[in-house]
């Protein structure tokens, strides 16, 4: 690799969860493809695409892992989740059904990550103020029930997803150093 490859300190998986539609691909697209970008890959079934941030003087690569459209077949597989140490949960704003599976997908991570896992749960879509069907306060509950970290996002604008994304890595580096 580069001499800038070389000098990594960390590699963190992270999956991207929730149910088809809600914005998983156009979150990772966001976060990852910034001018950071080192490269993408896919392979058969599953997709990830990686960035390089600096957090706490140290290299961390984030591998983010994409579903690919598995969960419409409810066919996710220990396999994808094997060796995460931080999820984003996402559900969409405007739609009430995917913030209600977001419990079933706890369960999911719960069942088949690790126990040390960092969760961020994530509303996306908030610039479509007008159909909001999910208030704030009824995320900001459930995540504190959970132990979950919150943020609201809007891939489409951008707002909060860096945010979102480097807390999440933050915290997984708390975990692990
Ligand atoms: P996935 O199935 O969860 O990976 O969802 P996608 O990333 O494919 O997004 C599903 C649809 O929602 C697409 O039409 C996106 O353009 C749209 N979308 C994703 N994120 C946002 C967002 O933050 N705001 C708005 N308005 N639309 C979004």
């Amino acid at each position: 690799g580069s001499e800038f490859e070389e000098k990594i300190d960390y590699v963190f998986k992270v999956v991207v969860i929730g149910d088809s539609a809600v914005g998983k691909t156009q979150l990772l697209s966001r976060f990852a493809k910034n001018q950071f970008c080192l490269d993408s890959k896919s392979t058969i079934g599953v997709e990830f695409q990686t960035r390089t941030v600096n957090i706490k003087s140290k290299l961390i690569k984030a591998q983010i892992w994409d579903t690919a459209g598995q969960e419409r077949y409810r066919a996710v597989t220990s396999a994808y989740y094997r060796g995460a140490l931080g999820a984003m949960l996402v559900y969409d704003v405007t739609k009430r059904q995917s913030f209600d599976n977001v419990a079933r997908w706890v369960e999911e991570l719960r069942a088949h990550a690790d126990n040390s896992i960092v969760i961020m749960l994530i509303g996306n879509k908030a610039d479509l103020v007008d159909l909001r069907t999910v208030p704030t306060e009824d995320a900001v509950e459930f995540s504190e029930n959970q132990g979950l970290y919150f943020f609201e996002t809007s891939a489409l604008s951008g707002n909060n997803v860096e945010t979102a994304f480097l807390k999440l890595l933050d915290e997984i580096h708390n975990v692990v150093s």
